[in-house]
């Protein structure tokens, strides 16, 4: 494989981080490592001054509209820098929270948090906040994906604007449309805590795949065995279809 190190950027660990979301970087950490990819995880605090030049995967995770507050001027103070890495191909994945912060804005009430204006997007507050398990169908892999949400924000998408996939189960941006997350460039951006990734192999591999192939050129993937993953998930997705989970 290639000597490129992959590096993975973790944004405010310790303030986006609901619902395991950091299993995410242990998930692409491994996933690298056992094909033979180096890979570094850096993590970046609030202190911090990120630079996302030798950035290849960039990760938001999800957190509470407190902890929003506190990381959106940091966000926002790195936004040009974000912009062009997402404008340059780079990959970002961010998650609930840090998915609201993608849009232009996240109303809570009379209070608003601007948002990154990455995608065309806004977010509002709505009651009762969304909970449950869920299930989508999306574009980027060949399993369904599920996962958890907890969300009180109605994320709409601006026209034109694709979205992660289609829900088959669970609420998705607003309970709605019917449409979960989004997508724009190699931005991924969903309500799917659970974590994600080790849940879903394919996005995974999506997205080290498309970050693999901006840093060397060649997005080819050895294959792993994931039965274990994919049992596990084809057994959840069974469940809730056939309405054998109770929700709270
Ligand atoms: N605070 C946001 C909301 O409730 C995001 C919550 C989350 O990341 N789970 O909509």
């Amino acid at each position: 494989m290639s000597s490129k190190t992959i590096v993975v950027a973790h944004l405010f660990p310790e303030l986006l981080n609901l619902y395991g979301d950091s299993g995410n970087m242990l998930c692409f950490k491994k996933r690298m490592e056992w094909r033979g990819i180096q890979v570094e995880i850096r993590e970046v605090h609030p202190g911090d001054t990120p630079s996302f030049n030798d950035v290849d995967i960039a990760f938001i995770g999800g957190g509470s509209d407190r902890e929003q507050k506190i990381v959106c001027d940091k966000l926002l103070s790195v936004g040009n820098e974000i912009t062009s890495f997402v404008e340059d191909g780079g990959v970002l994945m961010a998650v609930c929270g840090g998915y609201q912060l993608l849009g232009h804005s996240y109303l809570m009430g009379n209070e608003e948090i601007r948002g990154l204006s990455l995608v065309d997007l806004y977010t509002d507050h709505g009651d009762p906040r969304l909970i449950g398990n869920i299930v989508v169908d999306s574009p980027l892999c060949d399993h369904k994906v599920v996962g958890y949400e907890n969300h009180a924000g109605r994320t709409h998408l601006g026209e034109g604007v694709t979205p992660f996939g289609k829900v088959v189960y669970g609420h998705g941006n607003d309970g709605n449309t019917g449409y979960e997350g989004v997508l724009y460039k190699n931005v991924i951006g969903t309500y799917i805590h659970g974590p994600l990734l080790p849940k879903n192999p394919g996005i995974a591999d999506y997205a080290i795949s498309h970050a693999l192939e901006r840093a060397t050129g060649k997005s080819y993937l050895e294959p792993l065995d994931d039965t274990a993953e994919l049992l596990a998930n084809n057994t959840m997705v069974k469940r809730l279809l056939a309405g054998e989970v109770e929700e709270a």
